[in-house]
């Protein structure tokens, strides 16, 4: 249903159903991990999630799992949902008619995040 992969390639899965609870999380944190103003993500069952290449060149760091080559994210859990799994919806590779729900952490973005389109916006979750 779903195709993705890591900048370098080396790491490429698939997701066997549609995309759910898709946010955009601009917390502190996220800005961190992707370098930029917030993160896009959304979940997939755990058993729905599977590797085509490159599980071995995956490192971790409070729980979230990246490329070791190239430093694309590619999965996480939240703690209190450990059934699925995190995808950040930058390394799909085919389009996501899936909606996006919403921005959380909208209290703690960027001076310099400017949020311009009419989806909801939650302060936290
Ligand atoms: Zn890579
Ligand atoms: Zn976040």
């Amino acid at each position: 249903m779903h195709q993705g992969q890591c900048l370098c390639g080396s790491v490429q899965f698939k997701l066997h159903q549609k995309i759910t609870d898709i946010v955009m999380c601009h917390c502190s944190e996220c800005r961190k991990a992707q370098g930029t103003a917030f993160a896009t993500s959304g979940s997939v069952k755990n058993e729905n999630f599977e590797f085509i290449s490159g599980e071995n060149n995956l490192t971790e760091f409070k729980g979230k799992k990246f490329c070791k080559t190239c430093g694309s994210p590619i999965m996480g859990k939240l703690k209190n949902n450990p059934d699925h799994t995190r995808i950040r919806l930058g390394t799909i590779t085919n389009d996501i008619k899936e909606p996006i729900e919403k921005h959380i952490f909208t209290d703690s973005k960027a001076n310099w995040d400017s949020i311009c389109d009419s989806i909801a916006q939650h302060k936290e979750w």
